[in-house]
């Protein structure tokens, strides 16, 4: 395979995780009596321009289906993220109801909803049809398509180009990046701002989140290797600021090559602090399948004890990481009888894979168990508050990432 930015040929191996199905694909009860497809769950790095990248195997489309169920609104802490987000770009780039913004994976408006309260016209872009629907169910307009260079030049055929372009937690989700950043250079107006938002190669590394690769992520992205694909793509980075979601983010500013403003001190430092931690050699990537391994053992043998010992297990949050976490592992309902999830769209469905029923929190005052295991850990804090009531009955949560934590 060949690196998806320089097409240099492919032959370090990051991690393998062995073979997964698509992580978003729950199951109804009807698909439980087919077959499931698991693709190869390998992730290589390019020795040249060091993108993090998944071996290739399917395309997007069999992935972000009419069935895909990942839907923003509902986790609280990620509804506050998005507002002050639309606060402080309308503030430092003087948006008005004579701008426009164009949101690159907009969901189920989840963001947008801000901007058109603010009364700046706006657009969203979202391939998945499901949560195209609840964003237009907001009032929000939603071009139900995938980005890349043709949308951008049928967008810019029928309207304006844009001031704002919000692509946050879809850069590591598009397959072909030079396509999609140069689409983004071809919609974004003189002077005006792409922001990025992505997972940080280096938080990835640092503390184990091996459960946060699957097939949906194309790319695991360090602030080195954004700098060079955007700069090939005609995008030039100007800030960067490291924020704490899905375990330690970045948001990166960009604007067209041509445009002007200073670059800020930030992006410096954050590439030196890349350069010296090892991002640009081999070595830096070496280890990560050990610390992997352990962190995966530690998961199954609690597991196990627990079983053995009588005591009751429940999880919590139908997250795409806790997929890859327990396919990888090869838990099965006897281990987890069943995963409760607030969103409704996910309830009555089963866990892709390990075939774990997905059920509502009431389940969790019904069934009173010793251990919830709470798979988005990046939601560790705010679950586990609203957990607190299971401590009526001496019940506790567990996380596994980035090691083994009885709270
Ligand atoms: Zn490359």
């Amino acid at each position: 395979m060949n690196c998806r930015h320089c097409r240099a040929s492919l032959t370090l191996t990051f991690v393998d995780l062995g073979s997964a199905p698509p992580s978003n694909a729950y199951l109804t009860a009807a698909a439980l009596k087919k077959a499931e497809l698991w693709y190869p769950l390998r992730v290589l790095v390019c020795s040249e321009c060091r993108l993090v990248q998944t071996e290739d195997y399917a395309g997007a489309s069999e992935i972000f289906t009419e069935t895909y169920a990942y839907f923003s609104s509902y986790s609280r802490s990620w509804l506050d993220h998005a507002e002050k987000y639309v606060a402080t770009v309308v503030e430092r780039f003087r948006l008005s109801q004579h701008s426009r913004v164009v949101e690159l994976a907009a969901n189920d408006g989840y963001l947008l909803q801000y901007v058109q309260a603010r009364g700046i016209p706006c657009i969203g872009v979202e391939p998945t049809a499901s949560t195209a629907r609840a964003a237009r169910d907001k009032g929000i307009e939603i071009i139900e398509k995938f980005f890349g260079v043709q949308l951008a030049e049928e967008m810019l055929g029928q309207g304006k180009p844009a001031d704002l372009i919000a692509a946050n937690n879809v850069l590591a989700h598009v397959p072909d990046i030079n396509d999609f950043v140069s689409g983004v250079t071809m919609l974004l107006a003189e002077n005006g701002v792409a922001t990025f938002e992505f997972p940080h190669l280096l938080n990835l590394v640092a503390n184990n989140q091996f459960d946060t690769i699957y097939h949906e992520h194309y790319s695991y992205l360090s602030m080195s290797a954004v700098t060079r694909i955007f700069e090939r793509n005609g995008l030039s980075v100007f800030d960067v600021e490291e924020i704490p979601t899905h375990g330690g983010s970045l948001r990166v500013f960009a604007q067209r090559n041509s445009d002007r403003r200073p670059r800020t001190d930030a992006v410096g430092r954050l590439l030196d602090r890349e350069r010296s931690v090892g991002v640009l050699t081999d070595a830096y990537y070496a280890g990560f399948q050990s610390r992997t391994d352990r962190v995966k053992n530690d998961f199954l043998r609690f597991l196990v004890e627990a079983k053995r010992d009588g005591k009751k297990i429940a999880g919590y949050g139908a997250a795409a990481k806790g997929n890859t976490l327990m396919n990888y592992a090869g838990v099965r309902p006897d281990l987890m009888p069943y995963v409760v999830d607030k969103s409704p769209a996910k309830q009555g469905k089963f866990l892709p894979g390990t075939r774990i029923p997905i059920v509502d929190e009431s389940h969790l005052r019904r069934e009173r168990p010793d251990f919830v295991i709470v798979l988005p850990w990046n939601l560790w804090d705010e679950v586990t508050t609203d957990l607190s009531y299971m401590r009526d009955w001496g019940g506790r949560c567990v996380r596994a990432v980035p090691e083994l934590q009885v709270s």
